[in-house]
């Protein structure tokens, strides 16, 4: 579903941030991305959304050069995605309801299909009971709960997750990797960047570590293998 061919990024401050990716990502993996601070993660990941453009080499997802596609049909793009980041990004003046509602509003869902799909979402990550909340009224798993909610409302084949757990303490980083792991159980592929030793210890799922801009290892049932 993905593949990355020769990959570089370079920054405009004269960073290279990645150097030579090369990789392959199957429908309905779960792959686990690690490496230490600068290592080049985040970079690996806004590419896979055209947040950023590689400088050179070419990222295919679903057989679509992610690099050609047109400014304009970027939005095409991302609907067939869903991404996550540490911080949530939910909007503050809007409810739970409507924080997930707004990303079926934006692609002119019948509204009488939104209600029952947003409650469904809202099942599925056990925080219907706070449909009327706003953000700042729940816990921060609750929030990431939310996230979660809104990326994969579109159902998207493949959900990008950047630091899920980064802020949350270990009770409630599990609650977020057993949605996860139910998201991934019904096919959606999943690619999270991690510092969580113990959550990549105990999955034993895929693990790509990046150093220096450069994958170091690749393995099947890995484990984090760093100490931090
Ligand atoms: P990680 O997510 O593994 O911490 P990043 O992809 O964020 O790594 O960063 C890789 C390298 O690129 C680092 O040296 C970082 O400082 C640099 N970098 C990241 N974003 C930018 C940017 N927008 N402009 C310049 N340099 C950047
Ligand atoms: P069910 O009948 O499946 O229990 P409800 O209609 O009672 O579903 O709604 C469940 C939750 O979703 C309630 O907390 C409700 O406040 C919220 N909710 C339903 N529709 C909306 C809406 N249009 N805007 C905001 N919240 C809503």
């Amino acid at each position: 579903m993905i593949e990355m061919h020769g990959v570089y990024k370079t920054y405009p401050n004269g960073v290279l941030a990645l150097n030579g990716i090369d990789i392959k990502i199957k429908q309905g993996e779960f792959v686990y991305l690690v490496g230490p601070s600068g290592a080049g993660k985040s970079s690996f990941i806004k590419m896979l959304y055209r947040e950023i453009k590689p400088s050179k080499g070419t990222i295919i997802i679903k057989g679509v050069d992610v690099s050609k596609i047109k400014e304009k049909n970027v939005p095409l793009l991302r609907r067939g995605l869903g991404v996550v980041f540490q911080d949530f990004k939910l909007l503050s003046k809007l409810t739970v309801y409507e924080n997930i509602a707004f990303a079926l509003e934006v692609i002119e869902e019948p509204k009488r299909n939104i209600k029952r799909r947003v409650l469904d979402i809202l099942d599925l990550v056990k925080l219907k009971h706070k449909a009327r909340f706003y953000p700042n009224e729940l816990s921060g798993g609750e929030q990431q709960r939310v996230a979660i909610a809104r990326a994969i409302i579109n159902h998207p084949n493949l959900l990008i997750v950047d630091e899920p757990t980064g802020n949350l303490d270990p009770d409630t980083s599990w609650e977020i990797m057993n949605v996860l792991n139910e998201i991934n159980n019904r096919g959606t592929t999943i690619i999270m960047a991690t510092h969580n030793k113990e959550i990549v210890d105990t999955m034993k799922k895929r693990v790509v570590a990046i150093e220096k801009g450069k994958i170091v290892r690749d393995e099947q049932k890995g484990g984090y293998g760093y100490e931090d």
